[in-house]
């Protein structure tokens, strides 16, 4: 279905785009507490994925701008992570307030760089991003070590959680703000600094999201934001000598790259990478609830999710009911202008996904069957990065629609017989990120949440996820939490300190060395 808008849509986007080029008139890096412009001599143009229209121009960041950017945050380690929890608390809660009071920017300039429907910037990214930053104010001040005690017996030992240094984050285009908190809030709350790059395609909410910690009085040079290449600034800022940690999410190819210059610079390493999230429906489940689940899952963020219902199994009793009436859920979403009210889904992030997505697609053809979908709408959607959402059944476990992120609204179908052959399947892709679980029978669930190999497993839902829980891969999904109290685990180090109790000279244990007893 196309829900074309009307002019008032068209002009709150022509609003948000005149209010970034004017926001950002002083360039899109932020180094220090301060806009600056990119020295690496070339631009990029932010482009509005809904009309193919470029929104803002910037000059990149280049080798210099990271150097300046690293060394700003450098110099913020010492007092922000001698600050105590609660200053950096109180910091945060600030943060979170100025947030709030940015939603609605946040929420128009996300829409306008990725394509996002509006109610999913309102309703998930930006309130979202906000408790996250709730939570990291709260969670600060609960950062523990966790003993103490004399258990040689002649001396006395505690461990110490620290900061670990300057973070250097490289994120992802799919949530721009929310990759921007999930990476930068947990290395703050611990007393890191931090260099963020964000993806080229979409910096504008990193850079609004910095600006505002800065407003909260977060101290310059805590946060920075650099925007170039994953080639130039990526590169550097990952084997940058004075950057003590890594926290990259993207996909598991360029995520090897990072890791090979982080280990050869002998860096702290995190690592969310790519995904292919099984959906595994038993023949008891409630089929309305799987349906509406495997759709909703399946094109959140029009499928660009690391996390997206990608594969369903469905026991075979179930199988074609499902395959009919997830088809015909799909066919009845509303692809849309992002900035009109009745969207349900907006674009790719850009025509080459777009094209990488329907290639993907077009080479099943040979093998599998498309169901629905499988073709660009036309009409006055024909310009913008618009595919529609596609079923694909009959695909064999080995195909590469099957194997492969597609990272786009693609769904694919395969029927299954034994409990044994679901959980077989979908633990068979190089991927563990999530996962979700259909079924009444507590056993039959409770069985696929300990089976499945994925750092989430979902029964009876599909994508929600929450500020206090974790989230992290097993296997080529990489490895680390992001969110919740478990991420400072990724984002300090521990120390232990031993006291001598025994204010003795020659010390029993030195006659392993010399002398005897
Ligand atoms: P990508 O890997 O192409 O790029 C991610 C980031 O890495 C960008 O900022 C890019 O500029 C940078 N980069 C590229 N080459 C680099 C290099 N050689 N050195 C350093 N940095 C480099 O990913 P993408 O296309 O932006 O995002 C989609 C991918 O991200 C998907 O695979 C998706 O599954 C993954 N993702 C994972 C999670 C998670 O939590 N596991 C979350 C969101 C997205």
């Amino acid at each position: 279905m196309h829900n074309p808008g009307n002019a008032d849509d068209a002009g709150t986007r022509r609003s948000a785009r005149d209010d970034v080029r004017t926001r950002f008139a002083d360039g899109a890096q932020y180094i220090a507490g301060r806009p600056a412009k990119g020295t690496s001599g070339r631009t990029h143009a932010v482009v509005d994925p809904s009309t193919g229209d470029e929104v803002y121009t910037y000059e990149l960041a280049g080798a210099e701008d990271v150097d300046r950017a690293v060394a700003a945050a450098r110099a913020a380690f010492p007092e922000w992570s001698g600050a105590t929890p609660g200053e950096r608390s109180e910091a945060l809660h600030r943060f979170a307030a100025v947030l709030a009071d940015q939603a609605e920017d946040l929420a128009r300039f996300e829409s306008l760089q990725c394509g996002k429907p509006l109610k999913l910037t309102r309703e998930f990214d930006v309130p979202g991003t906000i408790d996250n930053t709730a939570f990291f104010a709260g969670a600060a001040r609960h950062l523990q070590g966790q003993s103490a005690g004399e258990y040689s017996g002649d001396h006395t030992s505690y461990v110490r959680r620290e900061a670990i240094g300057v973070v250097g984050s490289i994120a992802p285009w799919n949530y721009p703000l929310q990759m921007a908190a999930w990476k930068i809030l947990p290395a703050i709350a611990a007393g890191n600094t931090i260099v963020l790059k964000p993806a080229e395609l979409t910096p504008l909410t990193s850079l609004l999201f910095a600006r505002a910690a800065t407003e909260a009085g977060i101290p310059d040079g805590v946060i920075n934001v650099v925007t170039g290449t994953g080639k130039e600034a990526g590169e550097r800022l990952v084997g940058h000598p004075d950057v003590a940690m890594t926290s990259f999410t993207g996909s598991t190819a360029v995520g090897r790259r990072v890791a090979e210059i982080a280990t050869a610079t002998v860096k702290r390493l995190h690592l969310e990478l790519g995904g292919k999230a099984p959906f595994v429906v038993f023949d008891d489940a409630d089929l309305e609830a799987a349906v509406h689940g495997a759709v909703a899952g399946a094109l959140i963020n029009t499928g660009q999710d690391c996390t997206a219902a990608t594969r369903a199994y469905v026991q075979r009793p179930l199988y074609e009911e499902f395959v009919s009436r997830t088809a015909a859920l799909m066919e009845s979403v509303r692809l849309g202008d992002p900035f009109a009210p009745g969207t349900d889904l907006g674009p790719l992030i850009s025509h080459v996904q777009r094209d990488r997505v329907a290639a993907f697609v077009d080479r099943a053809r040979s093998y599998a069957r498309v169901v629905t979908g499988g073709e660009a709408p036309g009409g006055d959607l024909a310009k913008g990065a618009y595919y529609r959402p596609t079923l694909i059944a009959g695909a064999a476990q080995d195909s590469e629609v099957v194997q492969s992120e597609i990272f786009g609204p693609v769904l694919v179908v395969l029927p299954f017989d034994s409990d044994d052959d679901g959980i077989r399947l979908a633990n068979d892709t190089p991927y563990g990120l999530a996962a979700s679980a259909w079924s009444r029978d507590v056993y039959r669930a409770n069985r696929a949440t300990r089976e499945i190999r994925a750092g989430c497993v979902w029964v009876n839902d599909h994508i929600p996820i929450i500020s206090e829980m974790p989230h992290g891969g097993y296997r080529a999904s990489g490895f680390g939490k992001d969110m919740s109290a478990y991420s400072f685990e990724e984002y300090t180090q521990i120390k232990h300190v031993m006291f001598d109790n025994t204010a003795v000279a020659r010390k029993d244990w030195h006659r392993t060395i010399f002398g005897d007893r």
